[in-house]
Parts: C-alpha cells; sequence; structure tokens
C-alpha cells in the first residue's frame, strides 16, 4: 500500500522507516557486495559509507548500531556537543559513545557552525548540523568535512531527511533495490537514526511516538535526581 511519507523501491518490499527496513537494507547492501567504509580514505568502488548524524536521540543511535552490529555492519556516528536534546558529556552520554564503538562504530562530530569541539571521544571528521550551502562542503582544517569532495559527490549520496528520501531539491528513493542490484558505483549513506528507531507513518507520529518515550525516560532520570514526583 502506497502512503503518504513512504517511498516504495523497486523490488516490492515496502520502504517504510523502522529498524526492520534499515535491517534489510544492509542485508542489501551485504548481497549486492557492498563493503562498509569510513571516512579516513577515499571512496572506492562498491564502498558503502554509512553515517549517521544524530541529532535527537542517543538512545535511537545505540539500538540503530545494536542492528548494525547484528548484521556484521558498522558506520560513522557522528555526534553532538551542542545538542539541545541531549548531553554528551552525562553519564548517559558517555555510556552511548562506549556502547556505539563496542558494537564498532566510528564516532565522528556534528558540529554546530562555527563551534568545533573536535576532542579525543571523537576521529577527527566534522559533519556540520543543519548547514548553509556557503560551509557545506567546505573543508575543515585539522579535520575531514564529510561533505566535502571526495566523500560527497551528489549521485553517490543519499538521505533520508524526515522520512523522504530526497536532498537539497533532488528527490530519490530508497536505495535498498540498487544495493541489492549493485547498481551504485559506491554510495554515502546518510541515515538520522530516531526515523527509524519509533514507529509511525509520517514523520509526526514517528516523532509522536519519540516524544512519548522520551517522556518515559526524563521520568526516570527525575526519580534518578531525587525529585519528588508525589
Ligand atoms: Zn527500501
Ligand atoms: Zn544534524
Amino acid at each position: 500500500m502506497v502512503t503518504p511519507g513512504s517511498d516504495h523501491g523497486a523490488s516490492g518490499v515496502s520502504c517504510d522507516f523502522s529498524l526492520e527496513h534499515y535491517r534489510e537494507l544492509l542485508e542489501a547492501a551485504k548481497t549486492g557486495g557492498y563493503r562498509f567504509a569510513g571516512f579516513d580514505q577515499p571512496p572506492e568502488p562498491r564502498d558503502l559509507i554509512i553515517r549517521h548524524d544524530v541529532d535527537l536521540s542517543l538512545e535511537a543511535a545505540v539500538r540503530m548500531a545494536e542492528v548494525e552490529a547484528a548484521a556484521g555492519v558498522w558506520s560513522t556516528w557522528c555526534l553532538m556537543t551542542r545538542s539541545v536534546f541531549y548531553n554528551l558529556a552525562s553519564a548517559e552520554g558517555e555510556r552511548a559513545i562506549a556502547r556505539l564503538r563496542e558494537l564498532g562504530g566510528r564516532i565522528a562530530h556534528h558540529a554546530v557552525w562555527p563551534h568545533i569541539d573536535l576532542d579525543d571521544r571523537f576521529d577527527p571528521v566534522v559533519a556540520w548540523h543543519n548547514p548553509d550551502l556557503e560551509y557545506l562542503t567546505t573543508p575543515v582544517e585539522g579535520a575531514t568535512n564529510a561533505m566535502s569532495a571526495p566523500w560527497y559527490d551528489p549521485p553517490h549520496f543519499r538521505s533520508d531527511s524526515n522520512q523522504h528520501w530526497r536532498y537539497r531539491g533532488r528527490h530519490d528513493q530508497c536505495p535498498h533495490g540498487e544495493l541489492a542490484r549493485g547498481e551504485l558505483e559506491w554510495l554515502h549513506l546518510l541515515v538520522h537514526p530516531v526515523i527509524w528507531a519509533y514507529e509511525g507513518a509520517a514523520m509526526g507520529e514517528t516523532m509522536e511516538a519519540f516524544l512519548t518515550a522520551e517522556r518515559t525516560r526524563w521520568l526516570e532520570h527525575f526519580r534518578a535526581d531525587r525529585i519528588d514526583l508525589s
């Protein structure tokens, strides 16, 4: 069934934004013979560079990393130091970084212009959060800008922005079919964990599901912080 907000690939599999379809996408890449890669060397034919911009939730990131590890896949997690939604320096944040590494992930920096807070928590890789065009692809001194050449090349790039396969005006489709058939020379795939980790037929529903889960998490933190909820 075609529903607004969901894109469909050519193979008949429903391309919904769920961890189940994410697993199918990873399997498709393995079927197509792709090799998982990062930002430490220029992309080569048959490389699949999976990058996650973690904008909203470390918990969603860890759940997605567990799906990847179970599939024998690794990726690059771009984490924020200036998020209004999570605190990387909290105990929860430190646990999340440790777990992402333990699951085989690489840790990069999702930076808020113009601040770069690269320290020993991160590989020297930067991806800007909600970048303006003027600095999107500009090289960063002392680090790799994940959106600079050769890692960013529009024909070799897909993003799941707001549950639509589109980026800066270009409309695409979920790459699972092309990956399974080995049709993409190489791919830099940007995946935002929250929109796959929480259920919803459209972005609004997914965010409501995320809010419900966050309420529970906050209540636990209130209790841990000895806040009287009576
Ligand atoms: Zn798909
Ligand atoms: Zn972002």
